[in-house]
Order: C-alpha cells, then sequence, then structure tokens
C-alpha cells in the first residue's frame, strides 16, 4: 500500500482506543452494532456496518479480513484490533501462509474464545469431491473446529466442477454440520462465466470474484452480477485494488482530488454496488486495517468528482493492469508459459510486499513455464485488451524470480 500523506480520517483510527473512540465517534459514526453477548466489536467504537450475504440470510460486516496475509502464530494483533471494529469474518484458506494461515486463526480464537463469535471462510485447492472433501478435514483438524461457516472451491476456473457430484458432496457436508455454506471463489479470465453460473446453480451460497474500479463497464460481467444477485448468490468483492506497479505517478494525481487515499477510494467504490456484500481485504498492517476501517464506518459516498477522478486513475494505469485473462494471451505464445499466473505473481512482489511468496509460487510453476527467455512474446502483446507490455514483463519475472 502506498504511504499516504493524508492523515486526517484515516489517522483517526490509529490514535489510543479511548481517542478513537472519542474522536472518530464524533466525527464519523456514533452507533456500535456489535450484538449482546457476541465478544466480537467493542461498543464504544464505531462498528463497520453489516450486510446480508445472499440466500445465506446472515449479515457479515461489509469488510472482510484477508488472511493470505501472514498471520502471527500464536495471537496476531491486526485480528484483535479487526473484532473490535466488529470486522469478525476471517477469510482464510488451506494454502495462505504456507499452510499456516488456519492454525494462526485456530490459535487466535483458542486464546480469544471467539469461535462462536467469528464467521470462518477457509477453501480448497483441490476441486474434485473426494479431494475438496479431504482438504475440508485437514481445514476442520487445522481450525480446530467442527464446522466452518463457508466453504469455498479455491479459485476456480473450470465450470465443469460444478458438477452433480459435487452438488451431492456439499449436501452432504452440509448435512453433517461441517460446513454452514459453499460456493467458490475466482479470478482468472473467465469470472463472468462462473458467477454467471452460480446464478443458476441453486446450491451456490457465494461468490468471491476479482471485481473492481477498472470493471463498472463490464457488460458481461455485470449481467452475471445482476442475475447471481437476483437469484441470491451472495457476492464478495476480491482484488479491489484492481492490481498495479508503479503507479506512483496516477496515484498522486488522484489523491490531489480526493480526501481519500486510492486503496479508500477504490473500496468505499465497490461498498456503493449493493449487489455486493463486503469486499475483502488483505491487512498485513495495523495501519492499512486502520484505513479500511476509517472508509467503512464513513458512511458518505464518494463524490461525482472522486468517481472521474477514479475514472481517470483507471484509464492512465489501464495498460498495467492485467485481468488475468490468459485465455487470451496464452495461445499466442508458442511455449507453455502462464503469462496470467506470472503477472499475478509479479502483483504480489510489486503491490503486495511479498516477493518471498511471489517468487515462491512462480517456482511451483512447471519448470517448462519458468523458462521465459528466448521465447516471442509480441504476438501475446498484440492480443491483449489492456496492452500490458508482456515481453518487459516477463523478463523482470524472469530476473526477480530466477535468478
Ligand atoms: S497480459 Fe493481457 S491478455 Fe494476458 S492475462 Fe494479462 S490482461 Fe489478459
Amino acid at each position: 500500500m502506498e504511504k499516504d500523506k493524508k492523515l486526517s480520517r484515516r489517522e483517526m483510527l490509529s490514535l489510543s482506543s479511548a481517542g478513537a473512540a472519542t474522536l472518530v465517534g464524533a466525527a464519523l459514526v456514533g452507533k456500535a452494532e456489535a450484538k449482546p453477548g457476541n465478544k466480537a466489536g467493542d461498543a464504544a467504537l464505531p462498528q463497520v456496518p453489516r450486510r446480508v450475504l445472499g440466500k445465506t440470510g446472515q449479515t457479515i460486516p461489509i469488510l472482510l479480513f484477508g488472511g493470505a496475509v501472514g498471520l502471527d502464530p500464536r495471537f496476531d494483533p491486526k485480528l484483535a484490533e479487526a473484532m473490535r471494529f466488529g470486522v469478525n469474518y476471517i477469510d482464510a484458506a488451506d494454502c495462505y501462509g504456507g499452510g499456516t494461515c488456519e492454525t494462526s486463526v485456530a490459535s487466535f480464537l483458542k486464546r480469544t474464545k471467539m469461535r462462536d463469535d467469528v464467521w470462518i471462510t477457509s477453501k480448497s485447492d483441490r476441486h474434485d469431491p473426494s479431494g475438496f472433501k479431504r482438504t475440508l478435514a485437514t481445514s476442520l483438524r487445522k481450525l480446530r473446529t467442527n464446522r466452518i461457516d463457508m466453504y469455498y472451491l479455491h479459485a476456480l476456473q473450470d465450470a465443469d466442477r460444478l458438477s452433480k457430484d459435487m452438488e451431492r458432496t456439499v449436501a452432504q457436508l452440509k448435512k453433517e454440520g461441517k460446513i454452514r455454506f459453499f460456493g467458490f471463489s475466482c479470478h482468472h479470465g473467465n469470472v463472468a462465466e462462473l458467477v454467471q453460473r452460480a446464478s443458476e446453480l441453486p446450491w451456490i451460497d457465494s461468490v468471491m470474484f476479482r471485481y473492481n474500479f477498472r470493471k463498472y463497464g463490464d457488460k458481461e460481467l455485470n449481467k452475471a452480477m445482476d442475475a447471481a444477485h437476483k437469484s441470491g448468490v451472495g457476492l464478495i468483492a476480491m482484488k479491489t485494488q484492481g492490481s498495479e506497479y508503479s503507479f506512483r505517478d496516477a496515484w498522486r494525481k488522484f489523491q490531489k482530488n480526493s480526501k481519500w487515499t486510492k486503496h479508500q477510494a477504490v473500496l468505499k467504490a465497490v461498498w456503493d454496488d449493493k449487489r455486493i456484500t463486503a469486499a475483502v481485504s488483505a491487512m498485513d498492517t495495523l495501519g492499512k486495517l486502520r484505513q479500511n476501517i476509517a472508509a467503512a464506518v464513513d458512511k458518505s459516498k464518494l463524490s461525482a468528482a472522486e468517481y472521474q477522478s477514479l475514472e481517470r486513475y483507471a484509464a492512465d494505469t489501464r495498460a498495467m493492469a492485467c485481468d488475468g485473462c490468459d485465455h487470451i494471451c496464452n495461445p499466442k505464445v508458442d511455449a507453455p508459459v502462464q503469462i496470467g499466473d506470472t503477472m499475478r505473481y509479479l502483483m504480489y512482489h510489486d503491490v503486495y510486499g511479498e516477493p518471498d511468496k511471489a517468487k515462491t509460487l512462480f517456482r511451483s510453476l512447471p519448470q517448462v513455464a519458468q523458462n521465459l527467455s528466448s521465447v516471442d512474446f509480441r504476438a501475446a502483446e498484440a492480443a491483449c485488451p489492456h496492452g500490458i507490455k508482456i515481453a518487459e514483463n516477463m523478463a523482470r519475472a524472469a530476473k526477480l524470480f530466477i535468478a
């Protein structure tokens, strides 16, 4: 996340709890929504608003704690702080944190005795019914719980995985009380197709999908979102920052015209869309967490000028934002490279500040996909709808991840 120069609203929440209670309560919103008996939520602090997650009928905060950040395995203070403001939803996955995310969440919940007050979502990288069940069993063990609130197929690409067999498996797991709800996450090039498919399958409770300010004009995706929303599929946005690297000049231009940081503004823009229940955000520092909370508890909407500024920002940075649609570019290359994945790892390196994770993920690709030298990317570049400089980025990936 960028170093912010503006301090007013976002830094109010970085004050001591007493100070925050007074200042934020007065300046932003005052009424806590923490329920009696619910340990999550400090009644003295403004609470992040909540919305109903589609057909689940459950209310969740509009800001969700993304567990893809490193969590302290003994007791994570970021989670504790999130809970105080009503962010009692943790988005985990079997693979996050190199497989340590779920055990860290378990440690936190054991210490705080908050299992019944916290919504846990986790995900399986295995998309076949028996693999899915095995991963779930591992997740339950690592989380030290007997039920997971939402269990997703993680990073789904193949719509055929939403099969009758999977439907039966999900029904059985729900009956056994091991999962309350089911869905999938998706962020590759066929997000619209998958969201549309979810709208047609009554057993899909929720979808977490790549959605951000760059997608407002995407007719196919908007049509799919309308259908999913109408059929009660709870929609959760991820990748709300719209991928970026070396956008600093564009940031500065954006922030000149807004009281919000770009990071806060793009979240507010997502929350403005009432089809979306919540946005998940990887908040790896208390500063980021407090900035996001400040944006969430402030009920004002982005102004027309701020929206225009965001649109300009999107246009200015379009040629730097990979959309993961590698069904377009990969086939244009006469080599088994994985451009979309490699671009994503560059994002982890450049934007998320996770160079080790980026390198590890890249090195887990098949050896042939790591061989980026002597590959001609010109046809792929010509096909890319965003005009991404693919060759330049692949050369950078080779330098960063292989050398
Ligand atoms: S490089 Fe372009 S075509 Fe390839 S995945 Fe990214 S945006 Fe899509």
